[in-house]
């Protein structure tokens, strides 16, 4: 059970992956994953698309979504496993969540113009699904593709995150209406990526306080974004808070992504993981 290849964070074109939910279940399946969840951003549209390539492939699946929040003043996602995608209160609460970002992704478009980058809006709307789900990774491809960037880390440093030109900031779900969505779906909740917040000590502890006095119940340990101290750090959140601990990759696209689906360590010791407590909530492959 500990040792299960669980990869329980990844995006598909849904959001803002490159691959479908049924090259994503594919490439699980030959990567050696034995629990897959696909998580995209504030959407659970892709969610039936995976459960039935997982289940043809042979995989255990969990359904999932990724919550943007924001929380003192920063993004915070906030996973949600095990949760049903035909939920109403979570299918209202995304698409709400979801509200903002086509006004967001076109001020992002102008705030480029005005440093001289033209049509940056247009750009990244071609790359995304559909116009409500144009992110900051769609800007990040077209300006790599057209060459303004050699990467998206490039992008990123320079463009689209606070106190740079393309930076826009937005108003997300609250942490206790996401919790709120995931639980009311039947879902875990899980703080994702947590070293990538730039919190301090004590808005820290709030958000983890927080978080599970309104029933969040886990941490990302493991995930693309995290050193092996980071794992390290949050192993030892997961034991001071009592919170069971997950997997993910993170994966949107081959050659962009850092950590390749299902290609993770495994959890260190002493941590309990969050399938042990979703087994009921498991479609089996
Ligand atoms: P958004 O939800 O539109 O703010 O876009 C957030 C997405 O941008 C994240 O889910 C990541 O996929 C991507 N992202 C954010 N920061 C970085 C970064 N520093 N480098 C690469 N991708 C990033
Ligand atoms: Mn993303
Ligand atoms: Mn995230
Ligand atoms: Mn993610």
């Amino acid at each position: 059970m500990h040792d299960l290849n669980a990869d329980l964070h990844c995006h598909s074109t849904v959001s803002d992956g490159t691959l479908s939910p049924s090259q994503l279940a594919e490439r699980a399946k030959s990567n050696g994953v034995a629990l897959w969840a696909l998580t995209d951003h504030d959407e659970v549209a892709g969610q039936r698309e995976a459960a039935a390539a997982a289940h043809a492939a042979g995989l255990d699946y969990l359904c999932g979504v990724e919550i943007s929040v924001t929380f003192a003043d920063q993004t915070v996602h906030v996973v949600g496993l095990g949760v049903d995608p035909d939920n109403g209160a979570l299918r209202e609460g995304l698409a709400h969540t979801r509200g903002g970002r086509n006004r967001r992704a076109r001020a992002i478009g102008d705030a480029l113009a005005a440093v001289g980058i033209a049509g940056a809006y247009e750009g990244a709307e071609a790359l995304a699904d559909s116009p409500d789900m144009v992110t900051r990774t769609h800007f990040a491809r077209w300006l790599v593709s057209t060459g303004v960037c050699r990467d998206s880390h490039d992008v990123f440093r320079n463009y689209l995150t606070e106190g740079k030109p393309g930076y826009v900031a937005q108003e997300w779900a609250t942490l206790r209406d996401a919790v709120r969505w995931i639980r009311d779906a039947g879902g875990l909740a899980v703080i994702a990526h947590p070293a990538r917040y730039k919190f301090s000590a004590n808005e820290e502890w709030a958000l983890f306080e927080e978080f599970r006095a309104h029933g969040g119940r886990g941490v990302e340990v493991l995930t693309s974004a995290h050193t092996p101290a980071d794992a390290a750090r949050y192993a030892d959140t997961a034991r001071e808070y009592g919170l069971l601990a997950s997997r993910g990759s993170d994966f949107h696209a081959p050659g962009e992504s850092r950590v390749e689906l299902g290609a993770l360590p495994a959890l260190p010791s002493g941590l309990t993981p969050v399938w042990s407590e979703l087994q009921q909530r498991i479609l089996r492959g």
